[in-house]
């Protein structure tokens, strides 16, 4: 059994921000395990056509690591993840990662004072301190269609693309106009025979304005750090100031609604193909989209939009609630990932063997989206409510690294064996936040992986990217209840927090 102070789970953007603050603090005790076989998380592992980010480059990027290098304002997915590899090597964090390692089962050892990691290669790792960063976007959904495995054709999910699916001149069907719907069907249109998109609900888009920047620009903002930590700011607050609509004033969303219809009138001339491609909910209340190209794509001859309803998958292609058999090749699923608790990766328990799912069930909550009840020294990256319906995830991720760190920082030099967050202040927390986002575009009457099957809401932030920030800060020990536990011994092995303790030890 290997020891060490920190054991984090997952090196996307997450769990090397989480090694990058842990170094900061002069902390290198620390191991990250990932399942694959290498860094980026879901930019590494989405890899469809078109797959791309809808923050724009500037803002989506660590705060202390700017990169001049960005080929375009809203970046693709093969830029992300050259830039995550770029920041684990420029910070060493690597050599912290135990790559295609999946940890199977996480426990608290209440003796011992200390988690016990158990990994599919059969080692457990004791840690001081648990982190699991494993993101809230990586299993893939599929959704619930009779006859899904009886499709003879090949069948694809955008969170799992086969590259070796050659899709040029094939009929191909995808499920699904959600967020990565609009990226993929525009990407492959130009390419396949036929394209039927089978559209459930249609989803806002705005227009996206990416465009390509130039060499000189780039070379500007290598010379000239500030230039670009200035858009960067300003993108900030442009999007900042989003938020007052999504949550106070949805009537401000009309905006929204227009720039759609706008987007929309521009690309498509059939009246009745405008309707089937606007919402009937109201705008925010689901993820709003931003695409440049999802609307010319269905003035294309070769792509056709279905809304009749998909009654079932047969061997051949899809039957819609028509009756209409529609033939495919290729099938695609765009139907997104499962969200919150029943998608957590692994059992994790914690005192009394409280198990994490089952304590959670349909409404997961944590204080700040860190700290759960029951779960001492654990601290999740990107928990409930920690999701921004406006601006980029990495504004909060930031936030959460120095935390952990801090916290880090305290356990393995000072005297207490764990914190336990207060059940009490943690759902105290909860209750206002569901209060805050009572008006809000949320909680507007749409059905949305935003919310919990009670209509409560797990997955946002309900208020300004700042205010986290700002909260986050400092410590909260008053919503902790802290344990000192006499028998130290153990643990001594785990309480130096210099030099790269496990790095012969647990890399593989
Ligand atoms: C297609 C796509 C587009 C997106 N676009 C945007 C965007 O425009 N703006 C935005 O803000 N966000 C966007 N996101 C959200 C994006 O996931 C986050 O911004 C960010 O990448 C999350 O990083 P993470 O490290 O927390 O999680 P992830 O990137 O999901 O990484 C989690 C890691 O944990 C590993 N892991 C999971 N379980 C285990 C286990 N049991 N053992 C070991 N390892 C494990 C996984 O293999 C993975 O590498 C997008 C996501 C996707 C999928």
């Amino acid at each position: 059994m290997s020891a060490v102070g920190v054991a984090i789970v997952g090196a996307g953007f997450g769990g090397i921000g989480v090694g990058i603050a842990l170094k900061k603090k002069g902390i290198e005790d620390f191991v990250i395990f990932e399942g694959e076989p290498g860094v980026g998380g879901s930019w590494r592992t989405n890899t469809y056509p078109g797959c791309a980010c809808d923050v724009p480059s500037h803002l989506y990027s660590y705060s202390f690591e700017p990169n001049p290098r960005w080929t375009e304002s809203f970046s693709s997915q093969k830029d992300i993840q050259r830039y995550i590899e770029h920041c684990a090597d420029r910070y060493d964090i690597r050599r912290h990662i135990r790559f295609n390692t999946r940890v199977t089962d996480a426990r608290f050892d209440e003796e011992q004072g200390v988690w016990k990691v158990s990994t599919d290669d059969g080692e457990v790792t004791t840690a001081r301190i648990f982190v699991p960063a494993t993101g809230a976007l990586s299993h893939p959904l599929y959704p619930e269609i009779e006859g899904r495995d009886s499709f003879l054709g090949a069948a694809i999910h955008t969170a799992r693309w086969d590259d070796t699916v050659d899709l040029t001149g094939k009929r191909v069907g995808v499920l699904g106009s959600g967020a990565s719907a609009i990226q993929v069907v525009p990407a492959i249109a130009p390419k396949v025979g036929q394209l039927t998109v089978f559209q459930r609900t249609a989803s806002w888009v705005l227009p996206k304005h990416n465009r390509k920047f130039t060499s000189t620009q780039q070379a500007r903002w290598k010379r000239l750090p500030f230039a670009q930590q200035a858009v960067r700011l300003a993108l900030y607050w442009t999007m900042e100031s989003a938020l007052p609509a999504l949550m106070w004033y949805p009537r401000m969303l009309r905006v929204g609604e227009l720039l759609h219809k706008r987007n929309l009138e521009r690309a498509i001339r059939d009246p009745e193909l405008r309707r089937k491609l606007t919402p009937t909910y109201k705008v925010g209340c689901k993820r709003t989209l931003v695409s440049d190209d999802w609307f010319p794509a269905f003035a294309r001859d070769n792509v056709t939009l279905v809304t009749d309803g998909v009654e079932r998958i047969t061997k051949n292609g899809i039957v819609t609630k028509d009756g209409k058999e529609h033939a495919l090749d290729v099938l695609i699923y765009a139907t997104g990932y499962q969200i919150g608790a029943p998608a957590y990766p692994f059992q994790v328990h914690g005192l009394g063997d409280r198990e994490l799912r089952a304590y959670w069930g349909t409404r997961s909550k944590a204080y700040y989206g860190m700290s759960v009840a029951g779960f001492p020294n654990m601290f999740l990256i990107m928990g409930p409510n920690t999701g921004p319906g406006h601006t980029s995830v990495l504004i909060y991720q930031e936030a959460q690294y120095a935390y952990v760190a801090n916290f880090a920082d305290r356990l393995l030099n000072g005297s207490e064996t764990y914190f336990d967050v207060k059940e009490d202040v943690m759902n105290a927390q909860w209750d206002k936040f569901q209060r805050r986002m009572a008006g809000s575009s949320w909680l507007s009457g749409c059905s949305s992986w935003y919310l919990n099957p009670d209509g409560s809401n797990s997955t946002m932030w309900p208020g300004f990217s700042f205010e986290y920030v700002l909260q986050m800060k400092d410590l909260h020990l008053e919503a902790y209840r802290a344990v000192t536990l006499p028998a130290r011994s153990s643990r001594s092995s785990v309480q130096s927090n210099s030099g790269p303790v496990f790095a012969d030890s647990l890399q593989k």
